[in-house]
């Protein structure tokens, strides 16, 4: 194995210049050289690339973002320009591609993989930790500790005003972020696609707070943790909704692309450094078509075909302790 490509693709995430730093680190222990394809699939179809040699990559793993920038790309849906994609691996007389991004990214990785025999590995870098095949994903740490940063400082202010915020969280289609921040943050309530709460229950569920705790104990905030896309028409309707029914000023706050910035966590960027080690000792051994995760501190591959399965599971421990304990 003489040269292999990386690139991020999908929403960039802490941690993964820290992943790109591991590969190109590990990969010249190996004698390996490395190069990346820029802006995610958009460069590896466009054969966009840059060289990466050890110099680029020394002191990046603290950056927020990526170096090798990435997007989405709609064109990896279509046979045609995933053909063109194989064209730019063999073209660069590839031994190898690394693919840093979330199970979106995978599903496109896969299928590249049906085209060629040339390796591909997945590195999971997604702050919405919503990945089969990994504990953790690259960049979850840190976006959860931002978030819960911001939640404390709204909670000043609501507490200040006596107001019901609807804070809402990234992740998607998963209430992983929501659920870990919520519970970390003392959200009074917490909201995410596998709870299902429908909005009438929601106010049934401040209001008995409000009858239960604020009347007795004074005046206090109260803070609800959403992650995005449960409610179709968004945190700020809601927050309409609940001010017209519950008759309590309540105030939407967006946390949006923020999260997804800063300073790569310790832990992000030690996961990333090992999982992107990993990806290469695994390439070196022979492995394909596999994502490096870690599961129980022990390093795993999964099949990448398998990393978007929707088998993780919110820990139920956490759950049931919000639902029976820390949310009355
Ligand atoms: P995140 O969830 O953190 O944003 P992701 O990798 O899941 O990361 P997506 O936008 O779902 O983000 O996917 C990133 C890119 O992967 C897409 O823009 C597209 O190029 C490619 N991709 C996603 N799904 C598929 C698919 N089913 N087939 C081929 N390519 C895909």
């Amino acid at each position: 194995m003489k040269k292999i490509g990386i690139l991020t693709s999908g929403g960039d995430a802490p941690g993964m210049n820290a992943a790109i730093h591991s590969i190109v680190t590990t990969a010249s222990v190996h004698n390996i050289e490395c190069i990346g394809f820029e802006r995610g699939y958009n460069g590896l179809i466009d054969n966009a690339t840059c060289a990466l040699p050890l110099a680029k990559v020394k002191h990046i793993s603290h950056l927020g973002g990526t170096i090798l920038k990435s997007a989405r790309c709609p064109k990896m849906l279509e046979d045609r320009y995933r053909q063109q994609a194989i064209t730019s691996l063999n073209s660069n007389s590839l031994d190898g591609l690394i693919v840093i991004g979330g199970d979106g990214s995978f599903q496109g990785a896969h299928l590249l993989s049906l085209l060629t025999d040339i390796p591909i590995i997945g590195v999971p870098g997604t702050i919405d930790n919503d990945i089969d095949g990994s504990d953790f994903t690259i960049g979850f740490d840190t976006a959860a500790n931002t978030a819960l940063d911001a939640i404390d400082k709204v909670r000043d202010t609501a507490d200040a005003f006596e107001r019901i915020f609807i804070v809402e969280v990234m992740g998607r289609h998963s209430g992983q972020l929501a659920v870990n921040i919520g519970v970390a943050a003392e959200a009074e309530q917490i909201l995410c696609p596998e709870m299902n709460i429908e909005p009438h229950q929601i106010v049934q569920t401040v209001t008995a707070h409000i009858n239960a705790y604020l009347k007795v104990n004074g005046h206090a905030s109260y803070i609800i943790v959403a992650a995005e896309k449960t409610y179709p028409d968004g945190a700020s309707a809601l927050a309409e909704m609940l001010t017209k029914q519950i008759g309590i000023d309540c105030r939407a706050c967006v946390l949006g692309h923020l999260q997804r910035g800063g300073m790569a966590s310790c832990a992000d960027r030690t996961l990333a450094t090992k999982l992107g080690a990993f990806a290469v000792d695994s390439l070196v051994n022979g492995a394909k078509s596999v994502m490096s995760g870690e599961v129980n501190n022990q390093l795993v591959l999964t099949k990448l075909v398998d990393t978007g399965l929707g088998k993780k599971k919110i820990d139920p421990y956490l759950l049931d302790l919000y639902k029976n304990k820390l949310s009355l």
